[in-house]
């Protein structure tokens, strides 16, 4: 036992140490990273399924690392939500992207909402109706042409006092919309109490559509409850033609994925927005 104890120490220690070590100079890292201008947005087109042009952008947050060069979203923002520095990081990516929009809008490009991801703690800490206003007033963006993204499982949090906050954003004329929609445990009866507008569909479900007939059959479902209840359908990786093809057909609403574009730097986007025709 003695020696097995020995080799469980071993075997853990040095695991342990360089894990909490990497993770403590991530987090450093990660408090350094807004001064040192490290973060940097790109973009998603979203597209409308009626007239096929792109109606949307998702801004989605990318960290160059000085040393381990880019880092996704995916290994930064547990870490931004647990130590809460998520809370300046997502005011930082919400005036950004409000600022370029304002911007594009003001160079005469065709006018795009701008969806910006919120997470949870957004609604526990500080402001966030107030930031809101403020980021609009000061970049000069209409309401209108933002929207904020919050995921199911962010909404059933604390809930009561979710709605509250988005219900004060709503009044300054914003779009809201619930992301990951199908990985949460929100009741749809519960779900009539937020004042949002589209629904996301994760994009598990998306992604065997054609092959799987349960997921086809939860997808038509979300379409049919998201429709009765008057909110618009957001499709989120959309890879191939025949999972159009489905989403089409089922009348959803706005698709967005890899088929179309991955998300991609303001400048391309700024091209893209060059050719299209402004009305
Ligand atoms: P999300 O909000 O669900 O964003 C969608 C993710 O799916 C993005 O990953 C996007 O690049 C990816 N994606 C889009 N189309 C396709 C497709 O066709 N196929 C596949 N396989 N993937 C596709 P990304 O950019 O790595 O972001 C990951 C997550 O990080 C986001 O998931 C979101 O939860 C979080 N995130 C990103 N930016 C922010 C931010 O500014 N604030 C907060 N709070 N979270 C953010
Ligand atoms: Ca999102
Ligand atoms: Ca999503
Ligand atoms: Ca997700």
């Amino acid at each position: 036992a003695k020696e097995q104890g020995k080799n469980n120490y071993q075997f853990f220690a040095p695991v342990l140490s360089s894990d909490w070590v990497q993770w403590l100079t991530l987090e450093n890292d990660l408090r350094k990273a807004l001064e040192r201008k490290e973060f940097k947005i790109y973009y998603q087109p979203q597209i409308s399924i009626r007239t096929g042009r792109v109606i949307g952008l998702e801004a989605l947050i990318r960290w160059h690392h000085p040393e381990k060069g880019l880092i996704s979203p995916a290994q930064f923002i547990p870490l931004a939500e647990e130590t809460g520095l998520i809370v300046p990081i997502g005011e930082w990516v919400l005036w950004e992207a409000c600022r370029q929009n304002r911007e594009w809008q003001d160079a005469g490009y065709a006018k795009m909402r701008i969806a910006v991801n919120t997470s949870a703690r957004q609604f526990q800490q500080g402001n966030l109706a107030q930031t809101v206003q403020n980021v609009l007033r000061e970049t000069g963006l209409d309401p209108r042409w933002l929207e904020l993204e919050l995921t199911e499982s962010a909404a059933m949090h604390q809930a009561e006092n979710v709605i509250d906050i988005l219900q004060q954003i709503k009044k300054l004329g914003v779009s809201i919309s619930i992301d990951d929609f199908g990985t949460g445990y929100s009741s749809l009866n519960y779900l009539k109490r937020f004042p949002v507008d589209f629904l996301k569909i994760d994009q598990t479900f998306v992604h065997d559509i054609n092959q799987d007939s349960d997921d086809a059959v939860i997808v038509n479902a979300m379409i049919a409850v998201a429709h009765s209840l008057n909110l618009k359908v957001v499709a989120e990786g959309v890879e191939t033609q025949e999972q159009l093809d489905f989403l089409k057909q089922r009348r959803c609403d706005v698709v967005q994925g890899y088929f179309f574009s991955k998300p991609v730097p303001g400048e391309e986007i700024e091209s893209m927005l060059k050719s299209m025709k402004s009305k």
